[in-house]
């Protein structure tokens, strides 16, 4: 038995051979694509498409619906799930990058019971889910953004192309912590833990204004430097991905505090 959302991931492999395993569609399950409050948290159904993300949650969750509108075109934003991504544990996944950054958690069914996973650990590889054969993914917990999040990736092409990397950034004005999550450069998302502390010891929090051109470039080598065992393959060269990688994470942070700027002034 194979378990089907929006079938974009199912359906490509499938495709040309016979079907063998009979399939449980889990689409019109109405509480799957249920989104309720969980205190500072958003649990997000498993059945929960990029289209919901973009129309229904940019308010509370401003990284995930930017990293849902840059995901493939709008027919496969219809039907494609945010947590089919995560089970299908692809490192360069749009939304890992903004499920990592806002530490966001999967919740995990078994008639034996439920467990919580970390996004970024549950991704454990290409491929490689931390998923038991007999358990769902019955929710994504998110918290609640508290600040701007931008995301920035790059294709091989502008439009319905995967990730070749990707990077998250999120501004926590009133704890004074940025975070940081890049994908596609590593078998899951980092977390470039000295960039984020450097990020937000540079910042100009009393004053709202975005760091500087050295600021920036600061920040960016230190991405690069945390992604020294990124990988290659035909899409994209170690090299290429973290300097790809250092620069999209400049770009999302004034991006970012761009956005902060903004809403100060207004
Ligand atoms: C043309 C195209 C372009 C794409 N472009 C992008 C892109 O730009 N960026 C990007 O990040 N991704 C992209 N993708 C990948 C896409 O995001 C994933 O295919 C999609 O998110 C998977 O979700 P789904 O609901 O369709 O999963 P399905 O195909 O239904 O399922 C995928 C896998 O997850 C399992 N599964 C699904 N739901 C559950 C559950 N609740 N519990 C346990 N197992 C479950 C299924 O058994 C299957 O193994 C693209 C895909 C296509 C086809």
């Amino acid at each position: 038995m194979v378990v089907i959302a929006g079938g974009t991931g199912v359906m490509v492999e499938r495709n040309g051979t016979p079907a063998d395993a009979p399939l449980l569609d889990l689409s019109r399950v109405d509480a799957f694509a249920a989104v309720d409050r969980d205190g500072p948290m958003l649990r997000l159904g498993a059945g929960v498409t990029y289209t919901q993300a973009v129309e229904a949650l940019a308010g509370p969750l401003p990284g995930l619906a930017a990293a849902a509108r840059t995901v493939a075109s709008r027919q496969i934003r219809n039907r494609a799930t945010v947590a089919g991504a995560l089970v299908l544990a692809d490192p360069s996944a749009d939304a890992l990058a903004a499920l990592a950054v806002s530490d966001a958690e999967v919740e995990l069914s078994r008639t034996a019971g439920v467990r919580r996973v970390a996004a970024s650990a549950f991704v454990r590889g290409p491929g490689k889910a931390d998923l038991a054969p007999d358990e769902l993914v019955t929710a994504l917990l998110v918290p609640v953004a508290d600040g701007p999040v931008a995301y920035a990736k790059v294709g091989a092409r502008n439009a319905m192309a995967r990730a070749v990397c990707g990077v998250a950034v999120a501004l926590h004005p009133a704890r004074r912590t940025v975070r940081v999550a890049v994908v596609g450069a590593a078998p899951t998302a980092v977390r470039p833990h000295a960039a984020e502390l450097d990020a937000a010891a540079a910042a100009d929090w009393d004053g709202c204004s975005p760091p500087e051109a050295d600021a920036l470039r600061v920040f960016g080598s230190l991405v690069f430097e945390a992604l020294g065992e990124a990988h290659s393959d035909a899409r994209g060269s170690a090299a290429y991905r973290r300097r790809a990688a250092s620069a999209l994470a400049r770009r999302a942070l004034a991006r970012a505090w761009g956005e902060l700027a903004a809403e100060a002034a207004a």
